[in-house]
């Protein structure tokens, strides 16, 4: 059987045998009485991390927004601004008027929401009662693997705030966005309350953190307890995020120059991208694709255990990248890529 390289998602990594060691050996207690030493270290660490009070632990990145949203917005009738593209508008079950009672008010705008288009949609009164003030902006970094630009989120802190709202990030792929570690905390401290994902890019089969004041955890653990999200000894999953944190997160540069080196590639086939590779995905404009589609590309691959993803909204391959993908996989998809053109590009006999 040839390896397996499954490009269509960074959710599609599996725990190393070194992350499963760091599991197996975890010390653990009972966290709903906050006693499991390793989810007290992993909560610690990442609130240090970003430069904030407090963090918790939750099964998943939808968990901590949701949280988040519901936290923040406790008193109907409220409005939160999101991207039109945006997870927490599009893929979370439509959590945010299941859990919060808000209303949703998303943006369409490329790649990501400029403190315009904040201002253009804030909803300042209730207009005689017909409309729901916005007390919320939640914004996404990476969005679709784009990083979006501390400048651009300070202005949108600023003015929010100015407004008498606050900002959420939906910082699931964070790590991606400061993978030089440095600038995690400067994105963090910008923001009210962040999420960051354990189980993308970070390699772990579970688990996401919610970051924010210690009042906002407290009140947060209360609805997170409230929704059924209470674990016990958790400090198992717990050890692998600490894992992540310290052995897979220094992996993402390597990880970011090798989805540049495959879009560099793709692109001297002739396939267009349809957003710059700043991180770990690649976005190929399908629309713009050259004589080998990228549906002929797929099964292409398909034998030889590469995975492509379906192609997204009638206009994009994405394909993304993480630790668990490397060198010999790239090798081989230009290789096929190569092969394909030069076949479609000899007359016909
Ligand atoms: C995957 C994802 C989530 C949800 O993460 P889960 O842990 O799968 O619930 C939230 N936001 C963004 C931007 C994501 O990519």
């Amino acid at each position: 059987m040839p390896p397996t390289w499954d490009l269509r998602s960074d959710t599609a990594t599996t725990p190393s045998p070194a992350m499963l060691a760091a599991m197996v050996s975890a010390p653990v207690g009972d966290d709903v009485l906050g006693e499991d030493p390793t989810v007290n270290e992993l909560e610690h660490m990442v609130a240090n991390l970003c430069g904030h009070e407090s963090a918790l632990f939750c099964v998943s990145s939808t968990m901590a927004n949701q949280l988040a949203i519901r936290t923040h917005l406790c008193n109907p009738p409220e409005s939160m601004l999101c991207h039109w593209d945006s997870h927490i508008f599009k893929y979370e079950s439509g959590g945010t008027s299941l859990h919060s009672q808000a209303q949703m008010i998303p943006i369409k705008s490329s790649p990501n929401l400029s403190v315009q288009d904040i201002k253009d949609h804030f909803i300042t009164g209730s207009f005689l009662g017909h409309c729901a003030p916005t007390h919320l902006v939640a914004l996404e970094n990476t969005m679709s693997g784009v990083v979006m630009p501390i400048a651009d989120i300070r202005d949108i802190g600023q003015f929010t705030r100015s407004m008498g709202a606050l900002v959420h990030m939906d910082g699931s792929r964070l790590w991606n966005a400061a993978a030089d570690k440095k600038e995690l905390r400067e994105y963090a401290t910008l923001v009210d309350s962040l999420s960051l994902c354990l189980s993308k890019g970070m390699g772990c089969p579970v688990g996401a953190l919610l970051v924010g004041t210690r009042q906002f955890i407290d009140k947060a653990r209360h609805f997170r307890k409230a929704f059924g999200g209470g674990w016990r000894q958790a400090g198992i999953l717990a050890a692998a995020g600490i894992y992540a944190i310290n052995h897979i997160w220094p992996t993402m540069p390597a990880t970011h120059a090798l989805a540049k080196r495959l879009a560099q590639g793709l692109g001297q086939c002739g396939y267009s991208l349809a957003l710059p590779v700043h991180t770990n995905m690649v976005m190929i404009d399908t629309a713009k694709s050259p004589s080998v589609s990228t549906t002929e590309l797929s099964q292409a691959l398909k034998p030889k255990g590469v995975i492509l993803g379906a192609v997204y909204e009638g206009s994009h391959l994405r394909i993304v990248l993480h630790h668990q993908i490397d060198d010999e996989c790239v090798d081989m998809i230009l290789a096929t890529v190569n092969k394909l053109h030069l076949a479609a590009s000899e007359p016909a006999k």
